[in-house]
């Protein structure tokens, strides 16, 4: 069996640069591809690469996951080998097959194809059954009788050594026997484990005797009712990783210590030998990443499900309006590295708006509608006026957006009375409307209340395209909408799920909720938006002008009722981030 090696020094500088229509421009280099670089070199694994993302399905993927996806496939891509999906599902209480199904609906979505090789560990339980009787036979497994509780009082601490179960020393036949009952159900759950007979003085916790087998009486989502033992996570997964014939078995940093225990299982049972690299985890500032905390903000209702827009899962950023690749660019640029950090959410944010402001075309889409009449245009002239689709992109063409005497424009482009270097909107000031014409303020209509509900305008029809042949500039442009031809719109903006950077405090346990954000969702319910829009579909992408990148919702959007998310503002808060960076 070839032994293992020491990982390398991992390289902490990853310079990568994406762009977002391609994969791989420039090739991502870390630590792992060293590793996979020098094996096939030496022919370690006959030249082959063979990786595998494991999830177990208890929750939905998440942005931490997608890290590993993009890692896994990304490799197999990109030397030439393969990646299998593989559900780790060795805990059937907590597994459900809505989650196997999302599993699979979020990793296809990213861009990647495991092919015909989607597995399940659970398709090995007679092969893992096979093998624990093998080391029961070598002498290198025993039932054991103490119960859970006794199973963690006699385990040890860091700095004492754990103490030998007095059933440490049953015959190969007595084990035989009593684990095979235990397979027939003759036993109560919690009553006796198979375990690995390693080391109760091993100053790792991991090989003081790890249980390899506990009793369940629990029907599987995959296998049924088949089993009443089932296989432990560390058993299991280098087992399965074995049968499999993966080479590099990547997986992140906390199993580092677990390391010696896959060796030990594979050395023991003599048989093919994948290397376990690991790498540190993905963690998002303003989030919390933890499938159990994710189960918790789902189940007690903070947020309106996995898929909501604010959470960090790849279904909620996918419903939010955020493109596949994206995510990838995002993962490829935060590289892979062996020491832990925390990501700057605007750093994600900064991904998205990239690839947006090149595929995403421009609508113009009113938030907070203030009515305008052109007091001098005619009553029943409509014009259509052309629109770029991408003013950076010439070959996404041009569209037509109707023009006529009443508009409405956002409530923020007026102010009655404007402050220092307000150049928008105010009585008696002239502001450009985009791809129209110039128009100036002549009169403020109020309601009782003193509140503005109508501005009459005059509009000059010598600016059509928005310029005056004069020569006369104004300071602003704005967007607009017909008010005859808009469409109604519901519009959800989003903000940070938590209102502090690290919601679990340093011990990665606090009381999280607590710092939830009561200002993460917004609804505006009475937007205005240009009659285009009545063609998308959900799920389609957009620039509302001036406002952010928008999507249609996926699940609420129908015709007649648009619904859009805001996936992310157009103010780029990286960029200064990075500047004050390279200041420093
Ligand atoms: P969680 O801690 O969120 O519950 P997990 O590790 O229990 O996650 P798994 O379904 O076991 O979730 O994870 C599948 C794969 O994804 C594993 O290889 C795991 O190491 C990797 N993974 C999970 N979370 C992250 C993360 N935050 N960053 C990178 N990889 C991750
Ligand atoms: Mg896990």
């Amino acid at each position: 069996m070839s032994e293992p090696e020491e990982s390398i020094s991992p390289d902490k500088s990853n310079p990568t640069s994406l762009s977002p229509q391609g994969r791989n421009e420039s090739r991502p280099t870390d630590f792992i591809r060293d590793i996979i670089r020098r094996d096939i070199e030496t022919n370690r694994f006959g030249g082959r690469v063979h990786t595998r993302f494991p999830p177990e399905p208890n929750g939905y993927l998440h942005i931490g996951h997608a890290k590993s996806i993009v890692l896994n496939f990304g490799i197999a891509e990109e030397f030439g080998g393969l990646c299998n999906l593989r559900f780790d599902d060795t805990n059937p209480e907590k597994e459900d097959i809505e989650y196997i199904e999302s599993i699979k609906e979020d990793v296809r979505w990213l861009g990647y194809d495991w092919g015909d090789r989607l597995f399940h560990a659970s398709d090995y339980f007679d092969q893992l059954y096979e093998y624990a009787i093998e080391l029961i036979k070598k002498g290198k497994a025993y039932v054991d009788d103490l119960s859970p509780e006794e199973l963690r009082q006699t385990r040890g601490t860091l700095t004492e050594p754990g103490i030998e179960s007095p059933y440490r020393n049953r015959s190969v036949e007595e084990n035989l026997d009593l684990f095979q009952r235990m397979r027939a159900g003759e036993f109560p759950e919690g009553s006796r484990t198979l375990r690995a007979k390693i080391d109760m003085k091993s100053p790792n916790l991991n090989m003081r005797d790890p249980v390899m087998y506990r009793i369940k009486y629990a029907t599987h989502p995959h296998v049924g009712d088949k089993w009443c033992i089932y296989p432990m996570y560390d058993y299991t997964h280098c087992v399965s990783d074995s049968i499999e014939g993966i080479t590099h078995s990547i997986c992140t940093l906390e199993f580092e210590d677990h390391r010696p225990l896959y060796d030990w299982f594979l050395d023991e049972l003599g048989i093919y030998h994948p290397q376990q690299i690991e790498f540190a985890r993905l963690n998002l500032s303003y989030t919390v990443m933890s499938k159990r905390k994710l189960l918790q903000l789902v189940k007690e209702g903070y947020v309106a499900g996995w898929d909501d827009p604010r959470m960090p899962t790849i279904s909620g950023l996918r419903r939010r309006g955020v493109p596949p690749q994206a995510i990838r660019n995002f993962c490829e640029r935060i590289g892979v590295a062996k020491n832990d950090s925390v990501v700057d959410i605007a750093l994600l944010e900064f991904c998205i708006r990239e690839v947006l402001n090149k595929t995403a075309p421009r609508v113009m889409g009113v938030l907070n509608p203030l009515k305008v009449t052109l007091i001098n245009y005619p009553e029943d002239q409509v014009e259509m006026m052309e629109a770029l689709n991408n003013p950076e992109d010439a070959s996404m063409g041009t569209r037509w957006v109707p023009f006529c005497r009443e508009l409405y424009i956002d409530r923020d482009d007026f102010r009655e009375e404007p402050p220092p270097k307000y150049y928008r909107l105010a009585p008696g000031r002239e502001v450009r409307l985009r791809y129209a014409y110039f128009i100036k303020c002549e009169e403020v209509i109020k309601d009782e209340n003193g509140e503005v509900i109508e501005l009459r305008c005059t509009y000059d029809p010598n600016t059509r395209g928005g310029f005056a042949p004069d020569g006369r500039k104004v300071k602003a442009t704005i967007h607009w909408v017909s008010a005859r031809h808009a469409l109604d719109a519901e519009v959800r903006l989003y903000d940070r799920l938590f209102t502090v950077p690290n919601p679990l405090g340093e011990d990665e346990e606090g009381d999280f909720l607590k710092y939830l954000n009561p200002n993460s969702l917004t609804i505006l319910t009475n937007c205005k938006v240009e009659p285009s829009l009545g063609e998308a579909k959900p799920g389609d992408r957009f620039q509302l002008e001036r406002e952010g990148y928008f999507c249609l919702d996926s699940k609420d959007s129908q015709p007649g009722h648009i619904v859009m998310n805001r996936t992310v503002t157009l103010k780029d808060t990286w960029a200064k981030i990075e500047a004050s960076l390279k200041e420093a």
